[in-house]
């Protein structure tokens, strides 16, 4: 399909693509990642009645009238188990986490109290029954689902699967990644500076995207503008969930990537999308057999130009691999900025204009960051965001609202969150 809008060619690439599979991971290794179990509480926490403040374990009835004098019967450390009852005119020293001991209904604070000799306390305030008293199992009940499929794994998620000692915890597959830059005029990282070159920096750039996402892919290096070295370089990359292929994808003479993925069993699905930057971005799927099981490789052919690359990596691979790994939320969280100068626009594509925002009373202003060539990739550099000019606007006035997607973050949303 040619020239799609950018709607329509995320829809295409999210309905082809689905989550993959679960494998047990470690827990320190599950960071990122997004539950394939639902997970149960194996005990109560806290497991009895404990004290929430370092203070002394009363009756309430005893402290109705302040300052009541009370004698103290024992030390109750966080780890003890209470031996005694705290009876009339009775309290027990308790830090906090202890088990409250029987007889006692409230705790009181330390700070609200009066120490008088080595076992007697004056106490200074009057509490209510259950004052300062956690109760068992008011932080999880035992076989209660505390976190459901589909969660993502943050450190919050971390703390509560230590809780329930999940030492191995079920999680979506990663998908494998492997990124591919093709061109004759581009110079690799180890090769000396030759200024007839280009430096090869989409593929750096695509490994830090996909970094971001919380997966390290793998980098195949360049291949060279030859049908031949381009087949052997796209075979290797095809073994993966998803395959990157940077450049080539033009209509060039010497663009072969399209032809090659083809004729390698690679499905098309489009080739071209009414955005800019990024027209020309193809995708295409590989139906595989691997050890017998059907599988799919995702090829992505991102532009050449660095910054449609890594545009067309926010717009389509992000979203693509975000389903993959079991997320809900797939695309990058959008805000409305006040646009601070004029933006000229020429109907037909929508454009992504790389913004800076700064804060301004009740909201943002959005601040193009200057030339916004799809060479430039200074312009990505200091981007705080992705402004989006709809395809059928015919310019923006300054104060304008606009949608912005933020580059930076790791908090998603689950629409695209803009007009075309
Ligand atoms: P292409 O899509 O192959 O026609 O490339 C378009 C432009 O992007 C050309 O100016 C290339 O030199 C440049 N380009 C292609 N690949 C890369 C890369 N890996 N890193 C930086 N620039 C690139
Ligand atoms: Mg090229």
């Amino acid at each position: 399909m040619e020239n799609l809008s950018v709607t329509n060619a995320q829809q295409c690439v999210l309905e082809a693509v689905a989550v993959q599979g679960a494998e047990s991971v470690r827990l320190e290794q599950s960071l990122g990642c997004v539950l394939a179990e639902d997970i149960r509480a194996n005990r109560d926490l806290p497991p009895y009645d404990v004290s929430a403040m370092d203070g002394y374990a009363v009756r309430s009835v005893d402290v109705a009238k302040i300052p009541a004098t009370l004698k103290i019967i024992e030390d109750i450390k966080a780890g003890d188990m209470p031996t005694g009852i705290v009876m009339t005119g009775q309290c027990a020293r308790i830090m906090t986490g202890a088990p409250v001991p029987q007889g006692a209904d409230a705790v009181i604070r330390v700070e609200d109290t009066q120490a008088l000799t080595e076992n007697k306390v004056q106490i200074n305030v009057a509490v209510k029954s259950g004052n300062d008293i956690r109760l068992q199992g008011e932080g999880m009940r035992n076989g209660d689902v505390v976190l459901t499929a589909g969660s993502e794994i943050t450190p919050g998620v971390i703390g509560v699967l230590a809780t329930v000692k999940c030492a191995q915890v079920q999680v979506v597959r990663q998908p494998r990644v492997a990124i591919l830059s093709t061109g004759n005029e581009l110079e690799d990282m180890d090769e000396p500076v030759d200024p007839n070159k280009i430096p090869n920096s989409n593929s750096y750039a695509l490994m830090a995207q996909v970094q971001a996402l919380g997966i390290e892919p793998a980098l195949l290096g360049i291949a060279r503008d030859d049908p031949e070295e381009l087949a052997e370089y796209l075979q290797r990359g095809l073994h993966f969930d998803v395959l990157l292929v940077s450049g080539g994808s033009s209509v060039g003479v010497h663009d072969y990537v399209r032809p090659t993925i083809e004729a390698l069993g690679v499905q098309m699905k489009f080739w071209r999308v009414a955005m800019k930057p990024g027209h020309p971005v193809a995708f295409g799927v590989l139906q595989r057999n691997s050890d017998g099981t059907p599988k799919e490789t995702f090829v992505f052919g991102l532009p050449g130009n660095p910054v449609s690359s890594m545009v067309c990596f926010e717009e389509f691979v992000a979203p693509a691999l975000r389903r993959m790994m079991g997320h809900a939320r797939l695309y990058r969280r959008t805000i409305t900025a006040r646009l601070t100068h004029n933006v000229k626009h020429q109907a037909g594509r929508t454009e992504f204009i790389r913004v800076t925002l700064a804060k301004e009373e009740g909201g943002y202003t959005a601040t193009s960051t200057g030339a916004q060539g799809s060479g430039m990739l200074l312009s990505m550099a200091q981007a705080d965001g992705l402004m989006v000019v709809p395809a059928d606007s015919v310019g923006i006035a300054a104060g304008s609202e606009v949608t912005v997607q933020l580059l930076d973050g790791t908090v998603f949303q689950e629409d695209a969150g803009f007009k075309e």
